[in-house]
């Protein structure tokens, strides 16, 4: 566990709870997506598992890499800082028998037909019940423990809250389960008062730079530079960003966004954005069985959103920095551009929560950006 970068806190009163044996049937790790919440968790689960845990020269207490359940889940606890869940849960999933990881994925495998078609944007309450609720009745097949990982944990609705909230109150001995998510405030009441709950926190951005330099992605230095500032100190923002080419989307748009404050109407751009989103969102159902087009065109707008957040906060940096204090009248006519543009964003997201229609709300952001970085000419376009 000590190769999860940045979550010393984290980490650390993970370790404490198993070097002084208190530790807890459940757990939240709650925090911003991306920052290797879901790596901890299976490392954690990996030590819970192992058979000879033992500690490091530098005093952590790891799985030992060689016993029968360490061999089954593949590589101990050397989880590096990866973030990509999706490559190391599912076959891990089957391949321990005491190591459950319950996705909304895992719908995709239920013999009902109807579970299996449903477009997948919560966890089906029929998954919790035969991925938790009836495995966790029965004893552990290797002996030592059973570990439950709940991965994007709000999305089970009340109904399967409730239900797993009578696991949590009754659990057989040597039963973990970790939730994992990024919506904390999805839990109910009743499960957070349950749960030991640790926090996971973004990574500074030198951190990110030390995490992009073990990767085996090649990338020139404006691209490893953009990807830093992207990031908002999450990892696995990066690896995303990598994995799609959002670089791309960058070079397309951000120097749109400056000729904006020059006073050119880029026409294009709208149509170019909602072009972006769509072989996104596509690509996204391709690589991620049973997931919905509408959730996946929601997380590409959201990164589009992010990819022209993450522009206007540096010019908001840029601009505050060289900021006169002798007139801050002059230095907020300068920075009203890029936190009207902030502004728009959000307009955008509550849009597209209610309009279906992809290339209108692209061209509606792309008017409200021009209103706002243009400033005072905006009254020459007519929207
Ligand atoms: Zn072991």
């Amino acid at each position: 566990m000590h190769h999860i970068l940045g979550q010393t806190r984290a980490v650390g009163i993970l370790q404490t709870t198993l070097r002084t044996d208190r530790l807890h049937h459940a757990y939240i790790f709650h925090g911003p997506a991306g920052v290797g919440k879901f790596t901890t968790a299976r490392a954690f689960g990996a030590v819970l598992l192992c058979h000879q845990p033992s500690t490091d020269p530098s005093g952590h207490i790891t799985a030992c890499g060689r016993c029968d359940s360490c061999k089954l889940l593949g590589h101990g606890d050397a989880s590096k800082s990866s973030s990509t869940k999706t490559t190391d849960s599912g076959p891990t999933a089957v391949a321990h028998p005491d190591f459950h990881v319950v996705t909304k994925e895992l719908a995709r495998f239920s013999d009902n037909a109807s579970i299996r078609n449903r477009k997948l944007m919560s966890i089906p309450v029929e998954v919790l019940r035969s991925a938790l609720i009836e495995p966790v009745a029965r004893s552990a097949q290797l002996g030592q423990a059973k570990v439950f990982i709940i991965d994007e944990a709000h999305l089970l609705n009340p109904t399967g809250q409730n239900l797993l909230l009578k696991t949590l109150e009754e659990p057989p001995p040597r039963t973990y389960i970790i939730l994992v998510t990024d919506s904390e405030d999805r839990l109910l009441t009743t499960i957070r008062s349950r749960c030991q709950r640790i926090a996971f926190v973004p990574l500074s951005d030198q951190l990110v730079a030390q995490w992009l330099d073990d990767q085996p992605d090649q990338l020139d230095s404006d691209h490893r530079d953009w990807l830093i500032r992207f990031a908002l100190g999450c990892p696995g923002r990066v690896r995303l960003a990598i994995d799609y080419d959002l670089f791309v989307w960058a070079q397309a748009v951000l120097p749109a966004l400056e000729q904006m404050t020059e006073g050119a109407f880029p026409a294009q751009l709208g149509q170019q954005i909602a072009q972006f989103i769509d072989d996104f969102a596509k690509r996204w159902v391709k690589d991620h069985d049973g997931s919905s087009k509408e959730a996946a065109n929601r997380l590409a707008s959201a990164l589009m959103a992010g990819v022209i957040a993450a522009h206007a906060r540096s010019r908001i940096a840029q601009i505050a920095s060289q900021c006169i204090p002798a007139d801050p009248d002059a230095s907020q006519a300068l920075l009203e551009p890029w936190l009207g543009a902030v502004d728009a964003l959000s307009a955008t997201e509550r849009e597209l929560a209610t309009n279906v229609n992809l290339s209108i709300v692209a061209d509606h952001l792309v008017a409200m950006l021009y209103q706002s970085l243009n400033g005072f000419n905006s009254a020459t376009i007519s929207m």
